[in-house]
């Protein structure tokens, strides 16, 4: 079976195409894809523009379908369904991903899937080494598991007793982990995103100045990072005032804004752990790139525990949604349907 995968909820065109083999076990192999970030489009305005994400992803998928059809010169006709993130995301950057796969749909005349962009972010885990066994990767997760998905966009703690079935346990209030990261380089200079700029420079730094946990008091599993981030510019203001901004500063405040985000992250999901008891915990989103946090994580919890998607597939791509498809082929609509398909949450 071939599926091919359209991302595009933030600043990723991403288009893949797989093919599943199922004989004894079931395997897949990547036939192509493709991903174009809007990093440069973005970077000038310090965040991510949602009408001029929406006009790069319009502009980018023929181009990079162009593309892969030419590097594999696969015929289309041969593809059995169109998988696309159908959200959350941008409103914008949807509905430029949804006028193509509908209008790609109508043309080859074929099924949609729409997948849940936070399910393919969880199911990032559950894809196994190009050409390996799948079935044996999912055995391999031990259930019931909890789930904390920490991307640009969300900062959601997850339980889940079989992969199919999703209960929210608690969410962020407010700024998600990974947009309060880049906020936090913003103040400190450096250009967008800042996620992996920020972890660059924590790691000549020292996590030396006080800086809030926020809401790890409450028995709740819920989380807000906008306070921290307003904590963190009036410390730079001072630090500033003092004129004490020098580079060697700012290695200590990076190290400390990512230590306090990073600390009530594991604080929460350890209470998690420790109410819910789960077999495993999963960890998955743009922001488990960061290998300071993977090492604090691994320091709390036991390695065998904790499962992170492949790093290539933390960030947003087509791999996760034609993947993440496969598992809810009975779920496939026509073209039709999907000007009416609701923007479902998990
Ligand atoms: P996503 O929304 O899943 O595409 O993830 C994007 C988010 O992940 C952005 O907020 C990035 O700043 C963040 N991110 C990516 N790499 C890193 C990293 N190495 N450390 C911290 N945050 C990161
Ligand atoms: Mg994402």
């Amino acid at each position: 079976m071939k599926i091919l995968g359209i991302e595009t909820t933030c600043d990723e065109t991403g288009i893949a195409l797989l093919e599943f083999i199922k004989e004894k076990d079931l395997k897949f192999r990547i036939i192509n894809h493709q991903l174009r970030s809007q990093i440069k489009v973005h970077s000038k305005y310090g965040g991510i523009v949602p009408i001029l994400a929406a006009r790069e992803h319009k502009k980018n998928l023929p181009i990079l379908y162009e593309k892969l059809l030419k590097e594999t010169n696969e015929n289309p006709e041969n593809f059995d369904y169109i998988a696309f993130s159908y959200g959350p995301g941008l409103p914008p950057a949807l509905v430029s991903g949804k006028e193509f796969v509908f209008n790609l749909a109508k043309k080859l005349n074929k099924k949609i899937i729409p997948v849940n962009h936070l399910l393919a972010h969880i199911y990032s885990v559950l894809i196994p080494k190009n050409r390996l066994n799948i079935i044996q990767k999912i055995k391999n997760i031990n259930l019931p598991a909890i789930c904390l998905l920490i991307s640009g966009g969300h900062t959601i703690l997850i339980y889940t007793d079989d992969l199919k079935k999703f209960r929210k346990l608690g969410e962020t209030k407010d700024d998600a982990v990974g947009e309060s990261l880049d906020k936090a380089a913003r103040i400190l200079g450096l250009e967008y995103p800042g996620g992996p700029k920020l972890e660059k420079l924590a790691k000549k730094g020292r996590a030396i100045f006080n800086l809030p946990r926020p809401m790890i008091g409450r028995k709740d599993f819920n989380f807000s990072f906008a306070g921290l981030k307003t904590a963190f510019w009036e410390l730079v203001e001072e630090v500033k005032k003092y004129n004490k901004f020098d580079e060697e500063t700012k290695k200590d405040l990076a190290a400390s804004y990512q230590k306090a985000a990073f600390e009530t992250l594991i604080i929460k999901t350890k209470k998690a752990y420790e109410k819910y008891k789960p077999k495993s915990i999963i960890v998955t989103g743009g922001v488990i790139a960061n290998n300071t946090l993977r090492k604090m994580l691994i320091k709390i919890f036991s390695k065998d525990k904790l499962i992170f998607p492949d790093k290539t597939l933390s960030t947003d791509n087509g791999i996760n949604i034609a993947f993440t498809g496969y598992f809810f082929v009975d779920k496939a609509i026509e073209p039709e349907k999907l000007e009416i398909y609701p923007l479902l949450d998990i």
